[in-house]
């Protein structure tokens, strides 16, 4: 097996098509060098070695060793430098790169293949002995952090040291000889914390960096991530080797990062910063502030420092053409990392751009737009899960707002929460359902679980492409980042914001917002507003309906969420609960009365209050969906529920019923049940009590008559019946509604077209669809209660043990989630063939959460279903899930 894969200099071993080899990184530089961009030459070793590696008890094989010894030839031979030569010394980078972008995992060492002998060397060919210093200070710093995972404060500390000696405030400022002097330092820290000396062999050093590369796959923060991105553990990272280029050769050198398109609106304008005279990493660290790439985002801040574009004009023009080949050549944003040493170009790294879910819409429809991509690969590209960020509301601009400071607009949406200053808070304080915003000085790896349990992040320091931007937009949280006027004391739990007599305090549990479309950090909580549906959102959604089968639905019970529903797209309600609405305003006692009544005929009494509430709200749902199909369902829940559980809530209800309390105690008793899921509910309410069902049937009946006259335009009601698991239930409850609907039509004078139809969400029910069928013009699989039913799991008890199960791999994903396509789907698949064979014309669909969730509507796609059910906000992404999997 080849191990090593080299490029540069007109050789490509590889290419974009080897991601899972070469890990993303390696396999772009390769393509890049094969369409002859100027790429540093250099080689990556494959995931398949690191395997190995871990196969064989973390050793190389020999046959290793040959390999890479070829691939800095390769290097030698193109840079005409050799590695270890005193005179004239090759030095080269080495950086992970898995198959997907890891920020969990080791990065980069620079400047490898720096000694005591080869930094003398360097100064002479470079002409620069501080250059040379300086490049040995960093390398020993950088392998000191990341290969030897030394205290690296250490090394900041001496750095500060030397630089207070001398009065000086920039690292810039010191000279050779003070390098010289950190260098020595430097080494007898290295032994101290270490217990060796630094490795002065420069193959002693590349070894020690590829073990550590290797090692950080199974480091405990990228296993984090791993877990937190569904990204196996056995695709192993490559390590890229490859020839240094310098952006800190003086002021015709650079170094920066830049996108394609601006990654946080999907403005189609080269994004990015860089830092003349300035090494890879000072970009990222935020260390030094970066400058603009083109003057007119330079003049849109209003900044001072000249931009690349006017800086250099001439490299910047070939960065421009190089930013416009690569688009071309991927079809997608790129982002991008770029050295210029002494007036030369040199690209780094490519790839598909992380973006939030505004600039991937953007983007796609601008791609598809300019004929770059196809409307199809348009409605591929964008995640629906991700539309989740745009449908959320923003900052309410009317709203007063206690603006604490400013800082980035890092990722865009608005978020508040209780202010927490550590990740590991962030996850307690999400766990016990708390909204909180983590605030930091910075983010670094390890804050990567808490960043995911927050609603917001907030940084003191930090650019726009600092860690916690870029990581907080690809989770599609909002971040403010570099707010530089908050000076944090997490071990205190506290920060101050502002200088001099106008400092302000905040602590932990402080209600926060931040804006991350505007970098506003705001005291206490803003009002929101809804988003705009319109633009690029409206038009890949048109695009997606296009080719869309599956028809979308909502889940919705009140006529604001049926609104909302309808601006989302939604073709109808999939599932209307009607229990919700037995809780509102005065209905309850109405309700509780007919719970406690002795009789028939004191049920039938209190329900006669309840008819024309259940009208007047099927009314005002029928308004607003006039026209398109609504699914009501019949009472499901446990009547128990309904009833007070404290003392003080059974003083009032006695009071508001004449009913005394030692009564009602009595029939909360008999009504308690050991396991409500399993009991008196969903039909079997119908079936004790049919009156409940009749005077339901009743109020839909009548409501729909009253909208086809007011409108002239009739609504279509499905009466769904819930929880059946046998035809003679559903035979039984449907006698009821159409005799409702009789009586109705009757008095009316009128009728309209309606349909009775059944849940499918027990197992017995899928097992006997087919004589289900011929009672039922409609199956709504409820997958909430088959996925509890079938799995014999608890939907209310499940969290506490289910995240060990996924964990552990024995359900992918969350089954509450993510439909269990092979147990549930099993079910639901049979369920719909058999049903089918009844009544070849019955209507599916699905109405538990997972009508929402993309991978259980692919699902739904492949079995045929007519329509997903979904709760409105998640509308808009079953409608691109759908689309997804129609492609
Ligand atoms: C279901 O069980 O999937 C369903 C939609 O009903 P509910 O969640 O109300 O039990
Ligand atoms: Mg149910």
């Amino acid at each position: 097996t080849q191990y090593v894969f080299r490029f540069g200099g007109g050789v490509s071993d590889g290419g974009k098509g080897d991601k899972n080899l070469l890990g993303g990184k390696g396999a772009n530089l390769a393509e890049m060098a094969s369409i002859g961009l100027p790429v540093p030459p250099g080689f990556t070793i494959s995931t398949e070695m690191c395997t190995r590696y871990y196969e064989e008890g973390e050793a190389f094989p020999d046959s290793l060793r040959t390999e890479v010894a070829g691939g800095i030839a390769h290097i030698e031979g193109i840079t005409g430098k050799a590695f270890g030569d005193a005179a004239d010394p090759l030095l080269v980078s080495v950086r992970s790169g898995a198959r997907v972008s890891m920020p969990g995992m080791m990065d980069t060492v620079l400047n490898l293949g720096l000694n005591d002998a080869t930094v003398e060397g360097l100064a002479q060919v470079a002409g620069d002995p501080r250059f040379a210093w300086d490049s040995y200070r960093r390398f020993i710093q950088m392998y000191a952090d990341v290969v030897l995972e030394l205290d690296h404060g250490r090394f900041e500390e001496a750095l500060e040291i030397a630089k207070e000696d001398q009065g000086f405030y920039l690292d810039t400022e010191l000279t050779a000889d003070d390098l010289k002097k950190l260098v020595v330092e430097y080494k007898a820290l290295v032994e101290e914390l270490w217990g060796k000396p630094f490795p002065q062999d420069v193959h002693d050093q590349l070894w020690g960096a590829v073990a550590a590369v290797f090692g950080s796959w199974q480091a405990e923060r990228a296993k984090v991530y791993r877990r937190l991105n569904d990204i196996p553990g056995d695709w192993g990272t490559a390590v890229n080797v490859q020839a240094m280029v310098f952006g800190n050769m003086g002021e015709t050198s650079a170094t920066g990062v830049a996108f394609t398109r601006d990654p946080s609106t999907g403005a189609n304008a080269y994004y990015g910063e860089f830092l003349i005279n300035a090494q890879g990493e000072d970009v990222v660290a935020g260390i030094r502030t970066p400058q603009y790439l083109t003057r007119a985002a330079r003049e849109a801040a209003n900044a001072k420092p000249a931009s690349m574009e006017e800086a250099m004009p001439e490299v910047y023009g070939e960065l421009a053409r190089v930013f416009d080949l690569l688009e071309r050549h991927y079809r997608d944003m790129q982002d991008i990392e770029f050295t210029v040493e002494r007036g030369k170009l040199w690209m780094l790294q490519t790839r598909s751009g992380k973006r939030t879910a505004k600039a991937a819409l953007k983007i796609a429809v601008d791609m598809a737009n300019d004929g770059l991509i196809t409307q199809q690969q348009a409605i591929a590209r964008v995640d629906p899960s991700a539309l989740d960020q745009l449908l959320h509301p923003t900052l309410d601009p009317e709203a007063p707002r206690d603006v604490l400071t400013k800082g980035l607009p890092a990722s865009p949406g608005a978020a508040s929460g209780k202010v927490v200053f550590d990740a590991d808070s962030a996850e307690r304080a999400a766990a016990n359902g708390d909204s909180v915003i983590l605030v930091r000085t910075e983010t670094s790896p390890e804050d990567i679980h808490g960043m995911h349990a927050a609603k917001g992040i907030l940084t003191a320091r930090g650019g726009m492409t600092s860690h916690a931007a870029v990581v907080a937009r690809g989770m599609g949280r909002p971040c403010v980042s570099g707010a530089g006027a908050l000076s944090i004391k997490a071990a205190d739990k506290v920060m101050r914001v502002g200088a001099g007599d106008s400092w302000r305090e905040v602590r932990e549990g402080d209600i926060l917002t931040i804006d991350g479309s505007t970098g506003e950090v705001m005291l206490g909580a803003v009002p929101t507003v809804q988003p705009e549906l319109s633009g690029d959102f409206a038009a890949l959604m048109k695009w997606a309906d296009a080719v869309r089968r599956l028809r979308v639905r909502a889940n919705a019970e009140t006529p604001a969420d049926c609104r909302t529903a309808r601006e989302f797209g939604a073709e109808g309600i999939g599932l209307c609960r009607t229990e919700h609405m037995f809780f509102e305003g005065s209905r309850i006692t109405a309700v509780r009365e007919m719970i406690l009544a002795d009789s028939e005929a004191g049920r039938r009494a209190a329900l006669a209050k309840l008819l024309p509430e259940q009208r007047a709200d099927f009314v005002e749902i029928f308004e607003v969906m006039v026209g398109l199909p609504c699914t009501i369902r019949l009472l499901d829940p446990p009547l128990h529920e309904f009833l007070p559980h404290q003392e003080a809530e059974f003083e009032d209800v006695a009071a508001a019923t004449g009913i005394t309390v030692d009564k009602l105690k009595r029939r909360a008793a008999e009504l308690h049940e050991f396991n409500p899921m399993l009991g008196h509910r969903g039909c079997r309410l119908g079936v004790t009590y049919p009156e409940i069902y009749e005077m339901q049937a009743r109020a839909i009946f009548e409501a729909a008559c009253i909208v086809a006259d007011r409108s002239g335009k009739a609504p279509v009601p499905e009466v769904m019946v819930p929880l059946v698991a046998t035809r003679r239930e559903l035979e039984l409850m449907k006698a009821v509604v159409d005799r409702a609907a009789a009586a109705v039509f009757a008095e009316h004078g009128s009728t309209i077209d309606y349909l009775v139809g059944t849940m499918i969400e027990l197992p017995r029910a899928a097992l006997r669809a087919g004589d289900i069928a011929d009672q039922a013009e409609f199956f709504s699989f409820g997958t909430n209660d088959l996925t509890q039913t079938t799995l014999g799991v608890s939907r209310d008890d499940a969290a506490r043990f289910l995240s060990v199960y996924v964990e552990k791999g024995i359900y992918a994903r969350d089954p509450f989630v993510s439909l269990d396509v092979e147990g549930v789907g099993e079910l639901i698949e049979m369920a719909a063939e058999r049903g089918r064979g009844t009544r070849p014309d019955i209507k599916l669909g699905i109405c538990g959460e997972h009508g929402g969730d993309p991978a259980s509507i692919a699902f739904c796609e492949t079995i045929g279903l007519d329509y997903v059910s979904a709760s409105p906000y998640r509308v808009p992404i079953a409608r691109l899930a759908a689309a997804q999997a129609a492609l």
